[in-house]
């Protein structure tokens, strides 16, 4: 896993494969969900034992699996190396997201957010972000990937860690999961949340054209440089400018703009008006996220009356804006409340191991040689 295509091809080959063998193992890998090649009867008997006895395809370890009572499910993760992960799955009627980390922790510390409050252990690799898609799968037993009335539907990548800080291998996992021939969720069924990573924005549209979220929580870069201290680097104008400039952003696929209701910070009339000024001729919707509570938190959540009467500005000027109706909030599976402890200590001893030379390359490949 986390290769593409063309470095499977190059892997088969290098093993003596034809190239048609490529198509074939990924066609039981990310369709199929297979993870034992005595299994792909499609491969000749002689292929299945050689390439079981040079590579694997690897999941990481569940350590965890929590459910909520809304029928939301968290995982905690562990990659090869102890680095550990929260995923979350949100399903609904007839459709379900997947909330993925593309980080293990996040440096970017934005002071609402319980991920925030975890120092940045390391990015994730493209093969354990597929991972956690795979992993989800298994677990919810959906595959193969044709199988009707799944529930795993969409991809947002809101989990821990902030994706435009891990650009390439998050793009490469988002490009392995639309594959069309293997797990095959469309880019309309993935949604990309940013801190605001501004110069980065447009290649998300142009390199991967899937849905766009930002966590803008504020109308004003005074407020902003507080909630959420990226915009110190890349302020509002230069945000909103990147939306402005966002391909494949209309009427018909807004982009969408988080916001997080703080009780008494950017909750008033005055922040509602503010925004609607700032916004004013981009294709935007408001998604209200009512605060989610963490232990030590410094915030309170914004009181019904307020969110309600916030929304009904927004949508007097235009804009939907639907507050949110938090999930998983029992399991601590919520927006901003995901963290894994326990990893951070595990990392750090491994890293001294790593120093010592007692260990090596800490990254994980999901299909690779079997030492
Ligand atoms: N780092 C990216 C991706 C994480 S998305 C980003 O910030 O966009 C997670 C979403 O949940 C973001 O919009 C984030 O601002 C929001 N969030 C963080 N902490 C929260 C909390 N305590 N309650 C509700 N939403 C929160
Ligand atoms: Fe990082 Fe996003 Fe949390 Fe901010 S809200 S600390 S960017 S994960």
């Amino acid at each position: 896993m986390g290769r593409n295509r063309e470095e499977l091809a190059a892997l088969l080959a290098g093993a003596g494969e034809k190239p048609f063998r490529a198509k074939q193992v990924w066609h039981w890998i990310y369709h199929h969900g297979e993870t034992d090649f005595s299994r792909m009867t499609t491969l000749a008997k002689d292929a299945r034992g050689k390439l079981d006895g040079l590579f694997r395809v690897a999941r990481p370890d569940v350590v965890r699996e929590q459910v909520s009572k809304d029928g939301s499910k968290k995982w905690l993760f562990r990659f090869e190396d102890g680095a550990e992960t929260e995923t979350v799955f949100l399903p609904e009627e007839d459709r379900g997201a997947l909330c993925v980390s593309t980080q293990v922790g996040c440096a970017l510390r934005c002071p609402f957010c319980r991920t925030g409050s975890q120092l940045l252990a390391r990015d994730l690799t493209a093969a354990e972000i597929v991972g956690q898609v795979m992993a989800a799968r298994d677990a919810t037993g959906e595959w193969p990937r044709a199988k009707k009335d799944r529930l795993m539907t969409n991809i947002v990548v809101m989990g821990m860690g902030e994706p435009l800080f891990n650009y390439d291998e998050t793009a490469k996992a988002l490009l392995i999961i639309m594959d069309g021939e293997g797990t095959a969720i469309s880019k309309r069924r993935i949604t990309l949340s940013t801190s605001g990573v501004a110069p980065m924005i447009g290649r998300v549209g142009a390199e991967l054209g899937v849905n766009l979220a930002i966590s803008l929580h504020a109308p004003n870069d005074e407020l902003r440089n507080k909630l959420v201290p990226i915009n110190k680097k890349y302020p509002l104008a230069q945000l909103i400018k990147a939306l402005r400039d966002y391909p494949g952003a209309h009427n018909a696929r807004r982009i969408t703009l988080e916001y997080i209701m703080l009780r008494g910070v950017n909750d008033g009339p005055g922040h509602a008006r503010q925004l609607v000024r700032l916004v004013k001729g981009l294709p935007v919707k408001f998604n209200l996220l009512p605060f989610n509570e963490w232990p030590g938190a410094p915030f309170k959540c914004s009181t019904g009356q307020t969110m309600r009467r916030f929304a009904k500005f927004l949508n007097d000027a235009g804009y939907s804006a639907p507050i949110r109706a938090p999930r998983g909030r029992d399991i601590m599976a919520a927006c901003g409340q995901l963290r894994s402890d326990s990893q951070r200590l595990r990392f750090s001893r491994q890293k001294a191991r790593i120093a010592a030379g007692i260990e090596d390359d800490p990254h994980f490949h999901g299909l690779g040689k079997n030492q």
